[in-house]
């Protein structure tokens, strides 16, 4: 979650704020998957097999003795009725699938797992794994019911975390175990994906998994990163992103146009509207006066244009183009250049990646402190102005 937004993580790990949780409908959606699924495990445990139509009785009567109304349903244009649908085709679809259920043997249920991260136990994490399945050649399956309305793309799952986290910790809780498979169940697509991981994949995990811990607890900023995700984060009310949409949504209407912020944004927008128009504007002249301008020392044989209290001088001049940044000839005029031996008197200190390198500390701390005698901090603040959504 850190990588997704640090402010977040802050919040909630380290600040612990406490927030009026308020459910969206796609996890109360997941939640009630979840569990459907979990009863037809179970149940398998002491000999019932439901049938469809049990299992969809035992959803609905779930779906409504928990709905309460404060879930919050972001896209608009949706109603309850077909999140309902949607999870009802889900349960349906599965069912279907596998019955009857007789893959394997079902080990464990929602069950909490340690990862020891190293073997100090200075890094250890915790999740909760859907279902943990033993396969007749006694190979173990980590199974993940997924109610996401995107599939992702087959090399997201083959880099995913978290089950390859999970399959850390089933061979720490079982050793004499062969070997674990990752299964997704993408259930919006009636779809399951399997990947597995070698132990030197495993290895190089934990490695990956302690280097971010350590990243995200040598931060100090905590930066937000608004991004779509925002509609489905607890903390978006008292968040600084976004608190002063909720402080004017409070107010009155009357009060609301009156908010000092709001009425500085609108006349920052229009002014930046006719900004645009009014370069546009000149522009277009300007580069019809310039090709004008150059007929007309062309036609006359003059090189110098008098105005009343200006001139314009017209030069002629050459500049070389040059293959574009990434494509192949960029890279073979750079290796031309290095084995001619002439690379370094073209090349320049790209202060940009320094910047990023510095901002991210993407080098150990011996050499950014070297490269930190060198540079100095300035603090700027920008406007980036930005519409809306859902305002025309
Ligand atoms: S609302 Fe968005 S920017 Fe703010 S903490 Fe949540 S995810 Fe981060």
């Amino acid at each position: 979650m850190s990588e997704q937004c640090p402010q977040k993580y802050k919040l909630q790990y380290i600040d612990k704020v406490e927030t009026e949780i308020e459910e969206s409908i796609e996890a109360y959606l997941g939640i009630r998957v979840h569990e459907t699924l979990e009863k037809l495990y179970r149940d398998l445990g002491y000999q019932k097999v439901n049938t469809l139509d049990e299992l969809l009785e035992f959803f609905h009567s779930e779906w409504k003795k928990n709905w309460d109304d404060s879930i919050v349903i972001v896209k608009e244009e949706y109603g309850p009725e077909n999140y309902l649908k949607m999870a009802e085709k889900y349960v349906t679809d599965y069912y279907n699938r596998y019955r009857p259920f007789n893959q394997g043997k079902t080990i464990a249920l929602e069950e909490r797992i340690l990862i020891d991260l190293d073997d100090a136990g200075e890094y250890k994490l915790q999740g909760y794994i859907d279902r943990v399945m033993e396969t007749e050649e006694g190979y173990y399956e980590v199974h993940d019911y997924k109610t996401n309305s995107r599939l992702p793309l087959p090399e997201y799952l083959e880099t995913d975390r978290q089950l390859a986290l999970y399959a850390i910790g089933i061979k720490e809780r079982y050793p004499g175990v062969k070997d674990v498979k990752l299964v997704w169940h993408f259930l919006a697509f009636d779809k399951e994906v399997d990947s597995t991981r070698s132990d030197e994949e495993l290895k190089a995990l934990k490695k990956d998994v302690i280097a971010l811990i350590e990243k995200i607890e040598s931060d100090e900023k905590f930066e937000a990163n608004p991004s779509t995700l925002c509609d489905w984060c607890e903390f978006k009310p008292i968040c600084r992103q976004w608190s002063h949409l909720y402080m004017i949504k409070e107010k009155p209407e009357n009060e609301y146009l009156a908010d000092s912020g709001l009425k500085l944004v609108d006349r920052y927008a229009e002014l930046k509207a006719k900004e645009k128009q009014v370069t546009l504007d000149i522009y277009a002249e300007l580069e019809k006066i310039e090709e004008a301008l150059i007929a007309f020392a062309g036609k006359e044989n003059i090189d110098m244009v008098f105005g009343s209290k200006h001139k314009i001088r017209i030069k002629e001049s050459e500049r070389y183009s040059f293959p574009s940044k990434n494509s192949s000839d960029r890279k073979q005029l750079v290796q031309i250049l290095k084995d001619l031996g002439k690379w370094d008197e073209v090349v320049q200190l790209d202060t940009s990646a320094l910047n990023k390198i510095i901002q991210e500390k993407q080098w150990d701390k011996r050499s950014l402190d070297v490269l930190e005698q060198y540079v100095t901090l300035e603090k700027s603040r920008r406007l980036y102005l930005s519409k809306i959504k859902n305002s025309s």
